[in-house]
């Protein structure tokens, strides 16, 4: 059945790409976002293996090739400054830690809309106030007051869903922190930051601090971490936020004192723990939810966004494959995507333990099964099949033809 009315919710990543292929696929996409136009900022994120292929499908890589940020690689250094090891962004065939697609969120989600905005339908400043669904629709009241019926409504409002929390249940059921606390805010660029990225860890506390060069080279974005099992700051007290890191970041070396020297000057700042979203079911009835609202695996996986335009992929092609039954599409899809979500998630939380407090009385740690870590960073790039859903209606026919990873 063409013309399928599906409402996706949110425009970050997951929502637009979503509805590029729901669009191609035959459907009639409407994305509402509640911030009340396409949101900018965010840190850098990364397409590696199968997700660059992706992209590829969607006839997007030169668009996508146009926008990344041209970061050359990254070194690690010692509190002194002395460099330790180096990673190129060419390295591992583009697919190392930093990737050869590195892109800031702001600019890919840019350009997934403007690539959406002729065939699909979005509305800003509103969100879902009220959802109830019987077994051929979900009527909808917009927050703006609008009432209407979809045929499905998929949930891609991030870490935390309100549609996860309508119909799945509250937050504390699903969102898993990880101990960690990230912050990051810009600083001038009088470091002399020249597209390499430079991080200093501190073994025994567990903290790091981290540069990061930016398109505006007269500025640089300076990354903060520490370890906390709890938090209790709420994340809408910016000023204690602030005191927060200060505190936590006093005695650390590096250049960590003349980056929080600007940490008041600063015109961002963001802070926040680290978590991951776990749920056994990704649909209800005629609601799914997709990408971080359904399987975040966390900015230190540095796969949520590949997650995102690879289950886009998946989710359109099974509804469609399925011909729009929910319950057997998003069976479906779940059946191919999960394996390589927890995959993902499982680099995030490894991430995470190898930044962990050594101390300094500490046995050394246990040599890494560094086979193991191979085979589990292979999964976690490449561990998916995008089918080729011939026969199903593709309005783009004629777009560019894959990449391979
Ligand atoms: C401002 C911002 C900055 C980010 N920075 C980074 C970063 O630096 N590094 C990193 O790895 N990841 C970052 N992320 C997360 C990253 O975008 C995701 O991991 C990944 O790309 C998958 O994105 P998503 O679209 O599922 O979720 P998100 O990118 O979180 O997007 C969710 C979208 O839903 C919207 N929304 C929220 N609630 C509602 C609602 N009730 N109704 C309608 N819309 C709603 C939000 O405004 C947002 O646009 C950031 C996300 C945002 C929104």
């Amino acid at each position: 059945m063409s013309g399928t009315k599906v409402l996706v919710t949110g425009a970050s990543i997951a929502g637009p790409a979503l509805a590029h292929w729901l669009h191609r696929r035959g459907a009639e996409v409407t994305v509402v976002e509640r911030a009340p136009s396409l949101r900018p900022g965010g840190q850098a994120v990364d397409a590696r293996g199968v997700a660059k292929d992706a992209i590829g499908r969607m006839g997007l890589d030169a668009a996508v090739r146009a926008a990344r940020t041209e970061t050359e690689g990254a070194y690690t250094v010692d509190a002194d400054g002395n460099v330790l090891e180096t990673f190129r962004a060419d390295d591992h065939g583009g697919d190392g830690y930093i990737a050869d697609i590195e892109i800031l969120r702001g600019d890919l989600s840019r350009v997934l809309y403007d690539d959406t905005r002729d065939h699909v339908e979005y509305i800003f400043g509103d969100r879902i106030a009220d959802l109830t669904q019987d077994a051929d629709g979900v009527d909808i009241t917009f927050a703006g007051g609008d009432r209407r019926r979809f045929d499905l409504v998929i949930g891609a409002d991030g870490l935390h869903s309100a549609l996860r929390a309508m119909v799945f249940g509250p937050h504390e059921q699903f969102v898993r922190h990880l101990g960690l606390v990230l912050a990051f805010f810009s600083v001038p660029n009088e470091f002399g930051l020249d597209r390499w990225l430079i991080e200093y860890q501190d073994k025994e506390s567990g903290r790091s601090a981290l540069l990061r060069p930016i398109a505006d080279a007269t500025r640089a974005m300076a990354m903060f971490s520490f370890p906390a099992a709890s938090f209790d700051v709420d994340y809408r007290d910016v000023a204690a936020q602030k005191r927060l890191l200060r505190e936590r970041m006093t005695g650390l070396g590096w250049l960590t004192p003349q980056l929080l020297a600007h940490l008041d000057d600063s015109p961002d700042f963001y802070l926040d723990q680290v978590a991951q979203v776990v749920m056994d079911s990704w649909s209800s009835g005629r609601v799914g939810v997709f990408g971080d609202a359904a399987f975040s695996s966390s900015p230190m996986s540095g796969q949520g966004t590949g997650l995102a335009l690879v289950g886009a992929y998946l989710l359109a092609g099974e509804l469609a494959a399925a011909g729009w039954d929910p319950q057997a599409g998003f069976a479906a899809f779940e059946q191919r995507m999960r394996s390589f979500v927890e995959a993902n998630q499982e680099i995030g939380r490894m991430h995470v333990q190898s930044l962990n407090a050594s101390g300094a009385d500490a046995e050394p740690a246990p040599e890494p099964d560094m086979a193991a870590i191979t085979e589990l960073v292979e999964r976690a790039i490449n561990g998916v099949d995008l089918p080729g859903y011939e026969g199903l209606p593709d309005s783009r026919g004629a777009a560019a033809p894959p990449t391979t990873p």
